[in-house]
């Protein structure tokens, strides 16, 4: 099967590859033959070439779904999981106790929270991901953050974040954790510079993310919009309308809804997607479908925080793009986004009021599909001929599986599956058998813990 020193994989007998296309095909006894790293071709077992470099036989007892997307996320707050004083208070107050502990971060907590997050998130599905980091202390880059997900092996968008409006300029962060505009912009630019690769299949993209409308001012917001927008495929994220304070600040500050702030800045379009959108009213609903903007769906920690319930179902009447995202992890506080999926389906049930409101195959859409358009990729988020080769297999002998043999779809996000059994991102396996293969689980455990401990002892 090899042509031209290119390798080829096949995987076979798939109880149900679940493919999230156009039209939504759920093939039975179903096959993968990939090349290198994209799909070649896919279909029923019985019509694809037998054999290939690398077989997985799936003996019809696994079902196969495109790699999750996720599109929100702050890796570093894996070091600050389940903080006391931090497990029950809303937004701000929440922010408020951890800055100080974040300021103590460095490098080496970036790389390490970084890797156990990913790994996280590759267990649970995920592979891809965007990553949101807005403070840099002390000796924190991103490009920490960049070669911790490249060895791991996740696909990833990581966005350069900033605060640059401290406490006495009527902010949110210390002013110790904000930085200077222009030292911000320069940064941007050099990251961009050096690692965004918008080509087809790319593993690394860039993405520009000043924190918040609390935390950085206008000007810093335009200059940053024009600057992504100078580049080919650099987007716009930011944090908008996650709760009620959040909401009076723009008021009182602004003298704007967020969605009216976001619009006079230039932050509505199809290169921008926002996280929470919990409080958008409908006006900015309207503006977000006309403009193609996106939202990152954050259900569990806005649960957490009790920030509310973001108006999920009317967005995508609306036809607005909306993806899933864990949020920060101190926030969730894990990072398994099979879970996130189910809290996304069940939440809009609650807010509804109305068990149809969302059903496990939407929620699948949103973690997949939509994920995949929030971050504006159309090589990844469903199964196809040309598409990356990036898709999950789950083992349907599990006890959770058992019992729901008529629709094992449905019950990936019904029935609480913890784990992939395998995973294979841009063609290459990371996950075999269960076990991530491109890491020590054991030891980023150990390291992840001793750095959370540093973290916390300097930081208290
Ligand atoms: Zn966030």
């Amino acid at each position: 099967m090899s042509a031209g020193g290119s390798h080829t994989l096949l995987v076979k007998n798939i109880h149900t590859l679940v493919t999230m296309d156009a039209a939504d095909r759920e093939i039975r006894n179903g096959a993968i033959l990939v090349r290198d790293r994209a799909i070649e071709q896919i279909g029923r077992s019985e019509d694809l070439p037998g054999t290939a470099d690398e077989v997985l036989d799936l003996r019809g007892r696994a079902i196969v779904l495109p790699g999750l997307v996720n599109t929100h996320h702050h890796f570093y707050q894996t070091l600050t999981r389940a903080v006391p004083g931090a497990q029950s208070s809303e937004l701000f107050a929440w922010l408020r106790n951890l800055y100080p502990i974040w300021a103590h971060l460095d490098a080496r907590g970036v790389y390490v929270s970084a890797q156990l997050t990913a790994a996280e998130l590759l267990l649970s599905g995920c592979t891809t991901s965007s990553d949101h980091l807005y403070l840099f202390p002390n000796d924190c880059t991103l490009d920490e953050e960049i070669r911790a997900v490249g060895d791991i092996g996740m696909r990833f968008h990581a966005s350069r974040g900033s605060m640059s409006v401290g406490e006495s300029d009527g902010g949110l962060p210390p002013d110790s954790l904000v930085e200077d505009e222009a030292v911000i912009l320069a940064d941007s630019r050099r990251l961009i510079e050096s690692y965004h690769d918008n080509s087809r299949h790319a593993m690394t993209r860039i993405a520009l993310a000043p924190c918040s409308p609390f935390s950085v001012s206008r000007d810093l917001m335009r200059e940053s919009a024009a600057l992504a927008r100078s580049y080919s495929g650099v987007r716009l994220h930011t944090h908008l309308a996650e709760n009620e304070l959040d909401l009076r600040y723009s008021r009182e500050t602004f003298g704007m809804s967020p969605g009216e702030y976001a619009e006079s800045l230039g932050w509505l379009g199809p290169d921008v997607w926002h996280a929470h959108c919990v409080h958008l009213d409908s006006a900015a609903i309207q503006r977000f479908a006309v403009t193609g903007t996106g939202v990152a769906h954050c259900p569990t920690s806005n649960m957490r925080l009790g920030s509310g319930i973001a108006p999920i179902r009317t967005l995508l009447e609306h036809g607005v793009q909306v993806g899933l995202g864990v949020d920060g992890a101190a926030s969730n506080d894990g990072s398994n986004l099979i879970r996130e999926a189910r809290a996304a389906c069940l939440v809009a049930r609650v807010g509804a009021r109305d068990a149809a409101a969302m059903t496990p195959r939407q929620a699948l859409s949103l973690a997949t599909r939509g994920g995949a358009a929030v971050l504006g990729r159309d090589d990844i988020g469903h199964l196809a001929v040309g598409m990356s080769a990036d898709f999950i297999v789950l083992n349907v002998d599990r006890p959770h599986f058992a019992g729901a043999g008529w629709d094992l779809v449905a019950a990936v996000i019904l029935c609480q599956p913890q784990a992939v059994d395998y995973s294979f991102v841009n063609g290459r396996r990371v996950i075999d058998a269960g076990r991530l293969v491109t890491v020590d689980l054991d030891a980023l455990v150990e390291r992840t813990n001793a750095a959370a401990e540093t973290l916390m002892n300097r930081g208290t």
